[in-house]
């Protein structure tokens, strides 16, 4: 038996890897989170309010971010990815590709001077292109760590930001670093992206201002997002009186998309309808759908308080094409009640379509860095559904959250915890 090197490699920052970091640093083993984006927190960081419980979601991962932050037993690394690993489980040999933040980390206060005088605006990824940030940004109020990046892609290197910097803190000429260590077992935690709606063009996704999709809509209804939390059409900023939410797109659909159903969109979209309803009480809110996979614990109630308090309502079946007929960017949904049998012509003010999920982008690349199997669908492969739902064919390697599948927040939080308790015995007895 070999003796495990006590420190454990987390991929992917998101609210699965979060849990996994904080549960191996409490049994006292070392953790490094590796994060590509500037900020550990990943999608739920994104959300508005959480179903079925519609709980903030800043709310409840905030105190998470400064927990993992503030843990003497992590260290966080973001803008990195994985170069290369090698070994075996209980001692692997990682490497690093941290690449330039153009900041300090030690040095910058998260003051914020600096992008007050960046003069270059460019649209920003956490508001899924429908807010701005500046060349030199930190991706959203609470990011951890609280430390400025700059975008190189679209600095016009001015120097304004270097010169208002009271800390000196930034440095243009930073480049890329490779950071090395030994950890003696690996968790995947990278998550899922969602289905590129575009792919169908009938449903007007990306022709029309009107038609959004569901991580846009997270952000228009969020206080902190790009409108205030005013639910505004993107056309002409009117509060749309009458919304429709088509599920199921790219999932499930075997010619076009997956053929998998994505386990979030259903509760995704009847919390949305929810939250449409409150910012609005006056307007119409539709759901089109194929079935309602309410599946969770208190999924089946919030679908019955969607219909019954808040007055949603659910059309079986799938839409065949979103229309955009007058000036007015009002919407026309096609749809065949599937119930009646009968062909509808449905106006709608604005229009939500809900991605199913797929694998995030570099999984195969990572996949292969790791030596691991990935799934027809292209996650990684569980080594058994039933006795080792977060084991992969790596004895040290283990993956949790959306990164073998889609899945709630719950499910991933737990998926977390599993990888961190499977991985701890890795580390307290070394591999057998
Ligand atoms: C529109 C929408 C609304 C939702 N609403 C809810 C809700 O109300 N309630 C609920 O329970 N669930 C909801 N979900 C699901 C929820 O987002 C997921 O359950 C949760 O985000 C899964 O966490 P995760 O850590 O597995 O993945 P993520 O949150 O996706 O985090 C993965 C992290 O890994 C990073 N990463 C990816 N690849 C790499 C790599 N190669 N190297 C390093 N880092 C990498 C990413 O940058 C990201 O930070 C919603 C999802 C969507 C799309």
């Amino acid at each position: 038996m070999t003796k495990a090197t006590g420190n454990a490699l987390i991929v992917g920052g998101g609210v699965a890897g979060m849990q996994a970091a904080l549960d191996i640093a409490a049994q006292g083993f070392g953790v490094y989170i590796v994060e590509r984006s500037p900020s550990i927190g990943g999608r739920m960081a994104m959300i508005d309010k959480t179903f079925p419980t519609l709980d903030c979601s800043a709310c409840i991962l905030t105190p998470k971010l400064s927990e993992v932050s503030r843990h003497p037993n992590i260290r966080i690394l973001t803008n990195s990815e994985v170069g290369s690993v090698s070994g075996t489980a209980g001692n692997y040999k990682v490497r690093i590709l941290k690449k330039a933040r153009y900041v300090d980390e030690e040095k910058c206060s998260g003051c914020g001077d600096c992008a007050r005088e960046c003069p270059v605006e460019v649209p920003s990824e956490f508001d899924q292109g429908l807010g701005f940030r500046k060349a030199i940004y930190v991706p959203f109020p609470q990011a951890t760590p609280n430390v400025y990046t700059v975008d190189m892609d679209n600095c016009i290197m001015c120097n304004r930001c270097v010169k208002v910097c009271e800390r000196e803190a930034i440095d243009l000429e930073m480049v890329d670093e490779i950071v090395e260590f030994d950890v003696g077992a690996i968790v995947v935690a990278t998550g899922a992206q969602l289905f590129d709606v575009s792919k169908y063009p009938r449903l007007g996704y990306s022709q029309y201002d009107n038609v959004i999709n569901a991580m846009e809509f997270e952000r228009l209804s969020n206080a902190a997002g790009p409108t205030g939390g005013h639910l505004m059409r993107l056309s002409d900023g009117k509060i749309p009186k009458s919304i429709g939410f088509i599920q199921c797109v790219g999932a499930r659909d075997v010619q076009k998309g997956v053929p998998y159903c994505s386990r979030i969109c259903c509760m995704y979209s009847i919390k949305n309808a929810v939250m449409a309803m409150e910012h609005n009480p006056d307007a119409e809110v539709w759901v089109y759908y194929a079935d309602i996979r309410a599946f969770g614990k208190g999924f089946e109630e919030f679908y019955e308080m969607a219909k019954a308090r808040f007055g949603v309502r659910f059309l079986r079946g799938r839409v065949a094409e979103v229309m955009q007929g007058s000036h007015s960017g009002n919407l026309v949904v096609k749809v065949e009640d599937t119930e009646t049998s009968e062909v509808r012509l449905i106006e709608h003010e604005m229009i939500i379509v809900s991605p199913g999920m797929i694998p995030p982008e570099g999984m195969s690349k990572l996949a292969r860095k790791l030596g691991l199997p990935t799934t027809d669908d292209g996650y990684i492969e569980i080594e058994h559904s039933f006795f080792g739902p977060v084991a992969t064919k790596d004895p040290g390697v283990f993956v949790c959250g959306m990164a073998d599948g889609p899945k709630d927040i719950p499910d991933s939080v737990s998926a977390g915890s599993a990888a961190a308790m499977k991985a701890t015995i890795i580390l307290a007895n070394g591999a057998e």
